[in-house]
């Protein structure tokens, strides 16, 4: 698979400040990576965590992308957000875990896409089924098939690794459907030791990306500090999946 069919997708788990997005985007742009990530609106697990910078966000991604030429992916989690997404010209709009079997929210999401048939990545629920997956990879589908599904870890027993890489279903999901499936490494293995192997495994497999959290400071980050990888472990990666 050429570099310019397989997905590939680095950034911060959450946007910070105007500085750290500026700094991510050219350090990726300078590697060859294409589209950054980044986290506005955070699905913490705890409503007293913090939140996500918000809607200000917007112009740091905005900026970045002016200044670097890097596409940018940020995830939505309802209608206030998904609009504001559109607007400010987010290129990949993404869907979390968490949501990932909220229907209302993927039809809107398709809708809302369905003109421009912005991309639109479905994370795998942290516990759905093959056919959970794909059924709610339909419902933005309906509107709007420009879907990427997202395996990112089912949540399995052991404390050694954040949730378990299911790429044998992620495989399953690629050759029960049409769509493109990529890897959230990151969410899966929930350490930095892993993210590298776990890459080679995800190109040797056949599969269509990947997506990487990377901070300028991954020790520092606000975020998911422990999976966080620097932009000096995204180049190995980047340059050994790239042909
Ligand atoms: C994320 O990508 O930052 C995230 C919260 O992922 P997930 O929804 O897969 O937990
Ligand atoms: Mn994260």
């Amino acid at each position: 698979m050429s570099s310019k069919s397989f997905i590939f997708i680095a950034g911060p788990c959450a946007a910070e400040n105007s500085a750290q997005i500026m700094q991510t985007a050219k350090a990726l742009s300078k590697i060859g990576v294409p589209i950054m990530r980044a986290g506005i609106w955070k699905p913490r697990t705890n409503p007293n965590d913090w939140q996500g910078a918000g809607d200000i966000a917007l112009d740091w991604m905005t900026e970045a992308k002016k200044k670097t030429g890097i596409l940018t992916a940020t995830e939505v989690k309802d209608s206030r957000t998904i609009e504001l997404a559109i607007k400010a010209g987010i290129d990949y709009l993404w869907i979390g875990s968490r949501n990932a079997q909220n229907y209302a929210l993927l039809e809107e999401v398709g809708r809302a896409t369905a003109e421009n048939k912005t991309p639109v990545i479905l994370k795998r629920s942290m516990s759905s089924s093959l056919a959970e997956w794909l059924g709610g990879a339909g419902y933005v589908a309906k509107y709007n098939p420009n879907v990427i599904l997202c395996e990112r870890g089912i949540r399995g027993y052991s404390p050694d690794t954040r949730n378990i890489l299911d790429l044998q279903t992620a495989y399953l999901a690629k050759l029960q459907s049409n769509y493109k499936v990529i890897v959230d490494v990151s969410h899966a293995a929930g350490r930095t030791d892993l993210i590298f192997p776990m890459s080679m495994a995800v190109k040797a497999s056949g599969l269509d990306g990947l997506m990487i959290e990377a901070h300028p400071d991954p020790k520092n980050a606000k975020t998911d500090s422990f999976q966080q990888i620097d932009f000096k472990e995204i180049k190995k990666i980047f340059n050994a999946v790239k042909n």
